[in-house]
């Protein structure tokens, strides 16, 4: 017997960052009947779908209420809890966020690509921050000289832009998959020293002067 196949509207897939209808082979209901003094019993309770990305094949899973005055499929809207979100630097300039989640979504679909756009984050931090130099080598130099960041945390960034060299030129090599979760903590372990720690210090100093003001 062939089963109609049922597909959701356009989501952004957090595997691979495909933005598509996805495949629904099916979904769980975890609801309860209520009887009420007047009128029919009502059923309500949380739905659980699963979805298929038409590209990397991989699963999401949605959640949402639902009740049964809901007339129509539509009218339920439900949030994709798997996979979770990638968590967030704090205290990105616009841009460099723009950048940092561009390459994210090229992460399981194109490790090459990925460290060539990690690449692409840090002539963004370099260029917010001010570096001088003709090369992304000379500018972390300058950043490192000039204590906007660490010497060790420099060295790590001159890391991530070999790797960025080897994901744009076929003949050094290739990325593969393995490389993509230490990719990527390179990249953060940057992000986070240049804009996420520098806020949390000013957001405590804040809570601080306010605390000994009063
Ligand atoms: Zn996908």
């Amino acid at each position: 017997m062939s089963k109609k196949l049922r597909y959701s509207e356009k989501l952004d897939c957090r595997h691979c960052g495909n933005v598509a209808p996805m495949r629904c082979p099916g979904a769980v209901s975890d609801t309860q009947t209520e009887e009420q003094d007047f009128g029919p019993p009502v059923e309500h309770g949380m739905i659980y779908e699963v979805l298929i990305c038409p590209k990397c094949e991989e699963p999401s899973i949605r959640q949402g209420h639902w009740h049964d005055g809901m007339e129509d499929e539509d009218d339920w809207h439900g949030t994709i809890i798997y996979p979770s979100e990638p968590t967030r630097v704090a205290g990105l300039p616009n841009e460099v966020e723009r950048e940092f989640v561009a390459a994210q979504k090229v992460a399981t679909v194109s490790p090459n690509a990925y460290a060539v756009l990690l690449g692409r984050v840090l002539d963004v931090v370099c260029d917010d921050r001010n570096a001088v130099g003709d090369t992304l080598h000379q500018r972390l130099v300058d950043l490192a000289n000039r204590d906007e960041i660490p010497t060790n945390l420099a060295d790590m960034a001159h890391k991530l832009r070999q790797l960025r060299n080897v994901g744009a030129h076929a003949n050094l090599g290739t990325i593969t998959n393995d490389e993509v979760p230490v990719l990527e903590a390179l990249c953060r372990a940057v992000l986070e020293y240049v804009y996420a720690a520098p806020q949390l210090v000013a957001q405590v100093e804040s809570r601080l002067q306010k605390l000994f003001s009063n």
